[in-house]
């Protein structure tokens, strides 16, 4: 081995916010697509059989045991306007670029639409993965297109929207095309007018306690981000991956089974006549919120958090996690799914 910028035996601890212990086999980190390309072009002339694997900001990743993969760390800056016109700016952003500071960005330059998803962790290359969302709004709907190289040929290629298949915190990067391409930059097609999305009852209440309503999207920024600080542990105080588990999405007949047996199930009907559970609600009430199992928990405030205090490893962590799924299927016949990206430390496994 000998490209420079590959460095055997690297640890991961402090590059995952679950701040789970694990070593990569080989660790590189770049800041342009030549860059990027080059060290994929040196792994295949190596004839290894390890996988690649991008790594933005670890806050949504489950290292459970030793990566036996080339882990790449995207670190590729940049902002650029590359289009405007009357109602929009069409901004492309670096894959390495850290997700809140594009929105503060944004709420800067008065460029609207991501007020909702501010303070979520991570960087931009990361966003289109599982499409991320909070309060009522999904990266989806600001997405022009994104750029990304494909791992086996070091070809760059562009996804428009329709190719991304975006879905409920989901893409085609988790599914079909997943750990086949590295993405390095994201298009966003920003508002210049303002439309307000504040109809979830977290920020509802926000408002309603202080007497008054948004005018600007720069007041639902404030609002999220008050929100978020005060429900959702800090990463860096207490290690965690947000969300563990998605909200189920089940059939109507099934909704209205549980909610004979269960009236006051929290529950939002869906396109399609299918019905989303809070995950969060199903563990709560099953008594699982606050509880602590060795060196994991489940946060005493959020019951869709999981932590860590630490001292031990993702295979406690994903123990913790079954137990909380079997439960949950006990009792309701829901089955949870997690939602970060679990990586079981050997390179076949079935992740
Ligand atoms: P990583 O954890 O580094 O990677 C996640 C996955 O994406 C991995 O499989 C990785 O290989 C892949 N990946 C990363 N970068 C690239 C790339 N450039 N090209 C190809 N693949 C790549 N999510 C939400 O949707 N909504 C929320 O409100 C939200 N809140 C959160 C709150 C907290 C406190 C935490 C800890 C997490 C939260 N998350 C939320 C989850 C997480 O922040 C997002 O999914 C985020 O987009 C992950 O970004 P990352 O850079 O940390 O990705
Ligand atoms: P919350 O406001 O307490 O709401 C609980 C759940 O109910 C959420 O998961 C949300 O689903 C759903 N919900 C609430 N109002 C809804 C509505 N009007 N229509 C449809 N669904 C509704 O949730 P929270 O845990 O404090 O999180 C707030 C927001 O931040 C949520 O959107 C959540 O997804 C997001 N968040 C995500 C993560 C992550 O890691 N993925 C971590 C923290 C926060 P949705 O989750 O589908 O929105």
């Amino acid at each position: 081995m000998s490209l420079s910028s590959v460095i055997p035996h690297a640890d991961l601890t402090t590059m995952n916010t679950l701040a789970l212990p694990s070593q990569a086999a080989y660790f590189a980190s770049v800041d342009s697509v030549a860059q990027l390309q080059e060290t994929l072009k040196w792994w295949k002339s190596q004839r290894t059989s390890l996988p690649v694997m991008a790594l933005g900001g670890g806050s949504n990743l489950v290292l459970a045991g030793d990566i036996q993969r080339l882990v790449i760390k995207v670190d590729i800056q940049g902002r650029e306007e590359v289009q405007e016109d009357d109602q929009f700016v069409w901004l492309r952003i670096g894959a390495g670029e850290n997700w809140h500071d594009l929105v503060r960005h944004c709420m800067d330059f008065h460029l609207w639409g991501l007020e909702n998803l501010a303070l979520i962790p991570g960087n931009v290359g990361a966003a289109p993965i599982q499409n991320i969302g909070a309060y009522g709004v999904e990266l989806c709907e600001l997405f022009a297109e994104l750029t990304a190289v494909e791992i086996s040929s070091g070809v760059s290629v562009t996804f428009d929207r329709d190719a991304c298949h975006f879905g409920y915190r989901d893409s085609v990067f988790k599914q079909r095309l997943r750990d086949r391409y590295i993405i390095t930059s994201v298009t966003l097609k920003l508002r210049k007018e303002a439309d307000l999305c504040w109809h979830y009852p977290a920020l509802q209440q926000y408002f309603a306690e202080r007497e008054t309503e948004p005018e600007t999207p720069l007041d639902i920024f404030a609002a999220v981000c008050e929100v978020r600080r005060s429900k959702l542990p800090n990463p860096a105080e207490i290690a965690n991956a947000g969300s563990f588990f998605k909200n189920p999405v089940i059939s109507d007949a099934q909704y209205q089974q549980l909610q004979q047996r269960y009236p006051d199930m929290v529950a939002y009907p869906q396109a399609g006549g299918k019905v989303k559970l809070a995950a969060g609600w199903l563990i709560d009430q099953a008594g699982w919120r606050g509880r602590q199992q060795g060196a994991v928990g489940v946060h005493e405030r959020q019951a869709l958090v999981l932590t860590h205090d630490g001292c031990g490893t993702g295979a406690d962590l994903l123990a913790l996690a079954d137990d909380i799924k079997s439960d949950i299927y006990e009792r309701y016949g829901v089955e949870l799914e997690i939602e970060p990206r679990v990586y079981l430390g050997r390179p076949n496994a079935a992740e």
